[in-house]
């Protein structure tokens, strides 16, 4: 704990979440409006919750189901990804001046994204068995790889030989 984004690292992260959701629409042929129906919230280290800090990972994904108490409408479940800014960080600094944060950023934004629409649109369980999860995330680093190569963006092959193993699922749902 203790390292936080900096504004202008917060906005980086928001401005790499908005191209990652540009590039997941054309993937996976989305419109605008059925891209918008997978909610999801953007959180940084300093807003997040206690269970939400992840020490070993980039972000952490937590589902949580909304229910409004004083109506008898129905809920709706939304996600959250909660990016771990130290970690984000340490791992910059270790990379000394290879891995730039815009590239790095742009990785987790669409892994992350990658979980989410699949996650929402069935493809796999949430609450799946770890032995799932497990080839959930490589399936989701494959499809984050095949993304991005799609895209010229400085430095995203470093990221890709670095970092792609160093993810893992949230198994939290509230
Ligand atoms: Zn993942």
């Amino acid at each position: 704990m203790g390292r936080f984004f900096s504004p202008s690292q917060k906005s980086l992260a928001k401005e790499s979440f908005a191209q990652a959701e540009k590039l997941a629409g054309q993937f996976f042929r989305l419109s605008s409006e059925s891209l918008r129906s997978h909610r999801y919230d953007i959180r940084t280290l300093a807003y997040l919750e206690k269970h939400e800090v992840n020490e070993t990972a980039f972000a952490h994904l937590c589902k949580y189901q909304y229910q409004n108490e004083n109506t008898d409408e129905a809920g709706f479940h939304f996600y959250r990804i909660c990016l771990q800014d130290n970690c984000i960080l340490d791992a910059i600094d270790r990379a000394g001046s290879f891995i730039k944060l815009s590239p790095l950023m742009l990785y987790i934004a669409v892994h992350e994204l990658t979980h989410v629409i699949r996650f929402d649109s069935g493809l796999v369980d949430f609450d799946a068995p770890l032995e799932v999860k497990r080839e959930e995330e490589e399936r989701v680093n494959r499809i984050t790889r095949e993304m991005l190569r799609a895209v010229r963006f400085p430095d995203l092959n470093m990221v890709f030989e670095c970092f792609s193993k160093d993810y893992q699922i949230g198994e939290i749902y509230n």
